[in-house]
């Protein structure tokens, strides 16, 4: 099959969370399989350039509809560790993609309905005929909708739409004016509730739903929360198109990239280690402990690695923190917050702690400190508040850092309780479950961590290892959208 990915994140060049592993992890394992995979993405002035070979002119002077005018556009073609990616490369004086920044501008919508409207544009006028389109989140939700309303009678009738959303709590909620500017001219058909019409503001169109409503096939990235989205608030509006549309929606565990994952060939580590020699993570905690200050001494590392904000359980986060050092860990925290209040407080927070030789607070983003933490700490929390599948509790379970979570989303997918996991084995066991969001919740979870680690460090190991040989590669979710391509083509 010849698959093209639409997305605004591809890891390691565009990354700002699990979006930007998913897209490029999906499409090596695509490409392991023998499909043909083109990726095409925003060019920001903001991302890693130094992870492109080869960025050559694709495209010049590609000519987008705009409202009643085109932007002029270049795009740029280069290789991301072995994947074919497109950049676009709007020049007009809305900077579009020059802001220092993925997110978070006051126009973002129109950004990345814009970047839609090109994507398409650049495949239709070159001639490029993909078997497969696959958009993710709110920012690409349009893809579907122009392709079956425009693009589909100026020459792409054949062209099918995957659409996977990882967080329903951007769905890109704006103004008519996007229709406008698209070419999506006429609104009182596209203002409806069965199409595009947001169901809380009643004057606002809902690109998520948009993607919903359009698309072939639309997936969550765990099965758990596809229930969710659909049963419970965090489908945070959309559960009832999901229900109108069910026959087509579905939940796909996301993958990790062993290449990029993996203590065995890790190229940020300096010591390798697998579960049948476990030396190598010792000397990690060591090189953990040298980096960040921290004591040598008999305890464990309990760490957090994500974002900073309301989603991942902050408040939480920040108590454990103060609980761990109480319960004699140590405490690793890497994270980012966007929110300017969790910013500040977590800012005091490591003023606070700076001399605490127990605890080390790291705010921003750290690609390569981040594989160290997960290579050197012995547990990792993830407490989040929903969590639409999570990709550091997977990760930790690979490096043999046990993963304390709370009990939603993916999380429920992927971790299974020491001690009370009824489904599971106990050999089959990998990590704590809590469910509650108050304080003594999480508590409760740390404490049998901890006890575990201090008075049966043989049977800890033993959860260690188990975690470690629990398999979240790419192959199954590869193969599970194989299926779904399949099956829309065929349909
Ligand atoms: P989300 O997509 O909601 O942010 P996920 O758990 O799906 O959360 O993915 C998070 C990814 O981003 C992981 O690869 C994690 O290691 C990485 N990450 C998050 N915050 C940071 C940070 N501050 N520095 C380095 N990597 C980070």
């Amino acid at each position: 099959m010849y698959i093209v990915q639409i997305a605004s994140e591809c890891a390691p060049v565009i990354k700002a969370g699990g979006l930007g592993d998913v897209v490029y992890g999906l499409s090596r394992e695509l490409e392991i399989r023998g499909h043909g995979v083109e990726l095409i993405l925003p060019k920001y002035d903001c991302m890693r350039y130094d992870h492109i070979w080869g960025l050559h002119d694709a495209y010049r002077d590609l000519m987008v509809p705009w409202f009643d005018g085109a932007i002029r556009c270049h795009v740029y073609c280069g290789w991301v560790h072995g994947r074919l990616c497109f950049f676009i490369e709007p020049l007009s004086e809305d900077n579009f993609f020059n802001r220092g920044c993925y997110y978070g501008c006051l126009d973002d919508h129109l950004r990345f309905a814009f970047f839609s409207k090109a994507a398409l544009e650049f495949l239709l006028i070159t001639n490029k005929r993909p078997d497969v389109i696959h958009c993710h989140d709110w920012q690409t939700g349009l893809v579907p909708v122009m392709l079956f309303e425009i693009y589909k009678y100026h020459g792409m009738p054949n062209q099918r739409v995957c659409y996977t959303i990882h967080n329903f709590k951007h769905q890109g909620v704006a103004g008519a004016n996007v229709l406008w500017a698209t070419g999506l001219n006429n609104e009182p058909y596209y203002f409806s509730k069965d199409r595009l019409m947001d169901d809380t503001h009643s004057t606002a169109i809902n690109f998520m739903k948009g993607g919903i409503v359009y698309s072939n096939f639309v997936n969550t990235v765990s099965p758990h929360h596809a229930w969710e989205a659909r049963f419970t608030a965090v489908g945070c509006g959309l559960g009832n198109i999901l229900h109108v549309h069910q026959h087509k929606f579905g939940g796909v565990l996301n993958g990790i990239d062993y290449e990029v994952w993996n203590p065995v060939v890790d190229r940020y580590l300096s010591d390798h280690y697998s579960s049948e020699d476990l030396q190598g993570k010792t000397l990690n905690k060591k090189a953990l402990r040298e980096r960040l200050w921290l004591k040598h001494c008999d305890k464990p590392i309990i760490c957090y690695i994500g974002r900073l904000d309301e989603q991942k359980g902050v408040h939480l986060v920040h108590h454990a923190i103060y609980y761990a050092l109480h319960k004699k860990a140590q405490f690793v925290l890497l994270g980012a917050a966007t929110e300017p209040g969790i910013n500040s407080w977590f800012w005091h927070e490591k003023n606070h702690l700076n001399s605490n030789p127990d605890c080390h607070i790291e705010l921003g983003f750290n690609e390569e400190l981040s594989h160290l933490i997960y290579a050197g700490a012995d547990m990792i929390i993830v407490p989040s508040n929903y969590e639409p599948c999570g990709l550091t509790q997977m990760i930790g379970l690979k490096y043999g850092t046990v993963p304390i979570v709370r009990g939603v989303g993916g999380l429920v997918n992927t971790v299974f309780d020491w001690d009370y996991d009824e489904n599971k084995p106990q050999e089959e066991r990998n990590g704590f479950v809590f469910y509650q969001t108050d304080n003594g919740a999480i508590e409760s979870a740390i404490d049998r961590a901890i006890d575990l680690w201090y008075k049966s460090p043989e049977i800890f190991r033993q959860l260690m290892i188990q975690g470690m040989e629990y398999d979240y590669s790419w192959n199954h979710p590869g193969a599970q959208y194989i299926g779904i391509y399949d099956h829309i083509r065929h349909k």
